[in-house]
């Protein structure tokens, strides 16, 4: 296939995967054993394994594997035991599923805006808040509020992300939430890992993610008189088994992904008009970030991209506060469920209404990186990308 193929066929961002059927032992252990089921057997499970070699790979406490990121974060949240209608502070940009989580938690979304670098701006929040989930988005780490009792870390795009202590995004905070959607650092199409050090935490959320039950595997689950009602989250064992295999892969990934972005780096920054937004080095470079001096300019950028068929995304989608699920603060439930719980006033901290961030993302323009590409092929799309933006 020509280069020019395999970039157009990468329509999502990202999506890089190294399925590779000689690769997929654990798979075909599975296949071959006939066991799909994670709790079928007493003896160790793939997704136990995954779990250990996650948590060996992030330096986490405790690991378990769920359905996706999303039940991730509300698993989260719902392990530190709010009261329905509980406020959680979220970034004013990040993905819906943020804002999807907290309120199918029963829990009422306060959008807070962010800073330059659109991570949230900690310093909005008030005294006393409980509950904030942090977005490390496009594997750019996001700073951690201190003093807030639980913070959760939305890592969904920065697995394999260091802050500058080193430490991994997603092992600082009371959780942390990854996600193996197709359109992440690593796939199995769908897929979440839910990190944390509080042991105790991670019995309940262990314990809610399998109907509230006792568990020991290879048996019938038990209820204990104690037990609280749960949903069913548990994981299957050939999505461990896949998600386990792209650990393999982990380190090639993120090499490619910082090879591409230097690559791009480098030859991009040529213009007045626009910059390469800065990447920290503990930053998985997901995506090139452009910032241009216009939403004119941005546009332009963004007709040519489309144009020679390279894949490209705005921010816009992002910004909460103008998202229909907000906006309209429409349920499913006839109250309007929990909605109905919310104060009647705007759920947003912003100094300026958003119209700084509404700019910012108005002129930002991604393009994504293939950690995949031998580096010659990195090289020559990156001319590509020159060449277009010449255009602009
Ligand atoms: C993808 C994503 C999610 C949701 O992950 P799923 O595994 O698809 O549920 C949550 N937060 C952010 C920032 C994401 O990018």
């Amino acid at each position: 296939m020509t280069l020019d193929k395999r970039l157009g066929q990468r329509f999502l961002p990202y999506g890089a995967n190294y399925l590779d059927w000689p690769d997929m032992q654990e798979l075909r252990d599975a296949i071959e054993r006939g066991v799909l089921f994670r709790y079928q057997t007493e003896t160790e499970s793939v997704a136990s394994r995954l779990e250990r070699r996650a948590a060996e790979r992030l330096g986490a406490g405790h690991v378990l594997a769920v359905h996706n990121c999303t039940e991730a974060l509300r698993l989260a949240l719902i392990s530190t035991r709010p009261r329905a209608g509980d406020l959680v502070h979220i970034p004013a940009v990040t993905f819906v599923a943020v804002a999807g989580a907290v309120l199918s938690s029963g829990l009422i979304p306060v959008m807070v805006d962010v800073d330059d670098s659109l991570s949230m701006d900690a310093s909005l929040l008030p005294p006393g808040t409980q509950r904030v989930i942090v977005a490390h988005m496009e594997g750019t780490v996001a700073p951690l509020p201190d003093g807030v009792p639980y913070v959760i870390e939305d890592a969904a795009q920065a697995l394999g992300a260091t802050f500058p202590d080193g430490r991994h995004a997603g092992t600082r905070g009371y959780a942390g939430a990854f996600s193996f959607h197709h359109n992440k650092v690593l796939t199995s199409g769908e897929g979440g890992l839910l990190t944390t050090d509080n042991r105790a935490a991670w019995e309940t959320m262990r314990c809610y993610h399998d109907h509230g039950s006792a568990r020991v595997p290879g048996h019938y689950p038990t209820w204990n008189q104690d037990a609280y009602y749960g949903e069913n989250l548990v994981t299957s064992e050939e999505v461990a088994a896949i998600q386990y295999q792209q650990f393999r892969h982990l380190d090639d990934v993120l090499g490619g992904l910082e090879r591409h972005y230097a690559i791009a780096v480098e030859a991009l920054a040529c213009r007045a008009d626009m910059k390469v937004l800065p990447r920290a080095a503990g930053d998985v470079k997901t995506s090139v970030r452009l910032r241009w001096d216009s939403r004119a300019l941005r546009d332009a950028a963004v007709s040519a991209f489309t144009q020679r068929g390279i894949a490209n995304w705005t921010l816009d989608k992002y910004l909460l506060p103008a998202h229909p699920v907000t906006t309209s603060r429409r349920s499913l439930y006839a109250d309007g469920f929990p909605w109905n719980l919310a104060p009647d006033k705007p759920l947003a901290l912003s100094r300026d209404g958003f119209a700084r961030t509404r700019d910012l993302l108005d002129r930002t323009l991604c393009v994504p990186l293939s950690p995949e590409l031998p580096e010659n092929d990195q090289i020559h799309a990156v001319r590509i990308l020159r060449k277009t933006l010449e255009s602009v």
